[in-house]
């Protein structure tokens, strides 16, 4: 199997771009921050503090089931046999992925899940620490990053898009408080694996960070 890991902080573009580069291989997409706000909607819908109370989120885990399937070639989030797809992205549910993340069994728990999906597919996944933990052997590494003004505003015009009323200082904001949570987390923190290749996209559009990326693969991967 062939499997491209991309890593790099909340905004960088991982997942349009890894969306669109992996239509064009034909591999399947493996989005695995989805897989982590899933987990942080149930328990925000439980009403859990996830950061006072982790015991509660783990026994949360041991009734939780969760699934990927692709719908017209979209990953879609299966929790619990509901499709809550289209839930995940709100603020809310952002400061809670990044705050459920840094439970190491929640970790565990979803790397397993990660592993087996490349063991059987061609995939490109992304994450945080694809590269550096789950996917350590893959053919492509590659670490997508970008500034965080860059990445402020390309998630503030998303959600303006979307019509959640949020500020751009805001969403810096948050931006800036999940870098600091991902990237000083015990557990696995966001990291550059020393093999992989930066790609900065605070300069480029997205037909030039997709062109950037295939580059990369090209070169490593003879694609
Ligand atoms: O990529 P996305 O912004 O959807 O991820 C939501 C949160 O999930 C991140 O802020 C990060 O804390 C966490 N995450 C992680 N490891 C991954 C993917 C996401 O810790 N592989």
């Amino acid at each position: 199997m062939i499997n491209v890991a991309i890593d790099g902080p909340s905004g960088a573009g991982k997942s349009t771009i890894s969306r669109a580069i992996a239509k064009e291989l034909g591999y399947i997409y493996i989005d695995t921050g989805a897989m982590y706000r899933s987990l942080a909607y149930k328990a925000l819908s439980l009403d859990i503090d996830i950061k006072a109370c982790e015991e509660d989120v783990l026994k949360m885990l041991e009734n939780t089931s969760l699934n990927i399937v692709y719908k017209n070639g979209e990953q879609r989030m299966m929790l619990d046999g509901n499709d809550i797809s289209d839930f995940i992205r709100t603020p809310a549910v952002s400061l809670g992925a990044s705050a459920i993340a840094a439970i190491p069994e929640v970790r565990q728990w979803l790397m397993d899940l990660q592993r087996n999906l490349a063991a059987s597919n061609n995939c490109l996944m992304d994450g945080r620490d694809i590269g550096t933990s789950v996917l350590p052997d893959a053919n492509v590494k590659i670490f997508l990053t970008a500034s965080p003004e860059a990445r402020a505003k390309r998630r503030y015009d998303e959600l303006s898009e979307k019509g959640e009323k949020v500020t751009f200082e805001e969403v810096l904001k948050d931006m800036i408080i999940r870098d600091e949570n991902d990237s000083n987390r015990k557990c696995s923190p966001l990291k550059k694996a020393d093999d992989a290749v930066v790609v900065d996209t605070s300069e480029l559009n997205f037909d030039e960070s997709v062109s950037a990326i295939k580059a990369v693969i090209a070169e490593k991967d003879g694609k």
